[in-house]
């Protein structure tokens, strides 16, 4: 994708991951950059994708549009992150195909692994085992796109690669008090409680379970030098992106306390789920490539604070 002046549809561009897309091609040079709202093109409507497809053609393809949610989401709506999700993956991968585009990169989740994989979570390890049950939904759907994209390579050589990221956060995460994941939910809580003079912050299950923060810029940056610089050929069928760096729940819960400035105590509410026990990636095999994360977790979680603070 060297051609600056090649056309890039981001599918998914106003949410987390497809705007720090949109911000890194931007910073990169590339000026064809193609966006769609959700109220222009409907990802889920096969007819409306293929329509938009035959007419802009575009050359390369990022995939980070998805029904995303955190713990309490995926688990009470499995239908609509199995069937929304399955819709949307398939519909741009199968009309990237017919209309020719010259590469893919679709984007999944590091809950596709197995609920009691060895970790670090190494590539290989992708349906050794049981999935997760509190976001099996979106897992599932996560493979089958995975499945998808490298079943068109395998049977018609497309160049359509899969990426596997840790948790993500950053400017446009959603920041919905029940539905969203633990980084944001916790700005959000910790800022109300501040705002408030609350004297204690309720925390979601026993802060022991182990998870791995990665900041939504360099996950962009990731993205962007895979589809410059890697095949579907070199990658296999997909490939890590993380920090590679883990903490309890309970030591994010510090960091986020002290990046809002809340005075307050912190209670742990064990009648909600934990979910996986640890989940953190082996990037040993992007780090081989030549990428490295620039954030660090206070950087990062400054700088997300800073967007929630003037969405608020
Ligand atoms: P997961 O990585 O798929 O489990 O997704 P989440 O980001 O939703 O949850 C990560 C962990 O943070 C789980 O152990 C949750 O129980 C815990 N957690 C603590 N407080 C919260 C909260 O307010 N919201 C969410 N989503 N998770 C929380």
């Amino acid at each position: 994708m060297r051609d600056k002046s090649k056309k890039i549809f981001v599918a998914g561009h106003k949410g987390l991951v497809g705007s720090a897309i949109v911000k890194v091609c931007k910073d990169n040079g590339y000026s064809n950059i193609l966006t769609r709202t959700r109220e222009e093109l409907n990802l889920t409507n096969a007819s409306a994708v293929e329509e938009f497809f035959k007419k802009e053609r575009p050359q390369y393809v990022f995939i980070a549009a998805a029904k995303v949610g955190g713990i309490h989401a995926n688990s009470t709506y499995p239908v609509q992150f199995l069937l929304d999700n399955l819709k949307i993956e398939c519909n741009l991968i199968e009309s990237s195909a017919k209309y020719e585009a010259e590469k893919v990169l679709f984007l999944g989740s590091s809950c596709i692994y197995p609920r009691l994989a060895p970790q670090p979570l190494k590539e290989e390890y992708l349906l050794t085992g049981l999935l997760e049950p509190t976001n099996e939904a979106y897992a599932i759907s996560k493979i089958a796109g995975i499945k998808l994209c490298r079943a068109y390579y395998r049977q018609y050589g497309k160049n359509f690669i899969s990426v596997m990221p840790c948790n993500l956060y950053g400017p446009n995460d959603n920041y919905h008090p029940t539905e969203s994941h633990v980084l944001p939910a916790l700005i959000r809580r910790f800022h109300f409680a501040k705002l408030n003079n609350d004297k204690e912050v309720v925390v979601w299950g026993t802060g022991k379970p182990l998870r791995e923060f990665l900041y939504s810029l360099d996950c962009a940056e990731a993205c962007l030098f895979l589809m410059e610089n890697c095949d579907a050929s070199e990658i296999g069928e997909f490939i890590n992106i993380g920090s590679g760096r883990e903490y309890p729940i309970a030591s994010l819960v510090e960091y986020v306390k002290k990046t809002v400035g809340y005075q307050g105590n912190i209670v742990f509410d064990h009648t909600k789920p934990d979910g996986t026990p640890r989940k953190v990636m082996d990037i040993s095999r992007i780090t081989a490539l030549g990428w490295r994360p620039k954030f660090s977790l206070e950087d990062g979680l400054a700088l997300a604070y800073e967007d929630f603070l003037k969405k608020m």
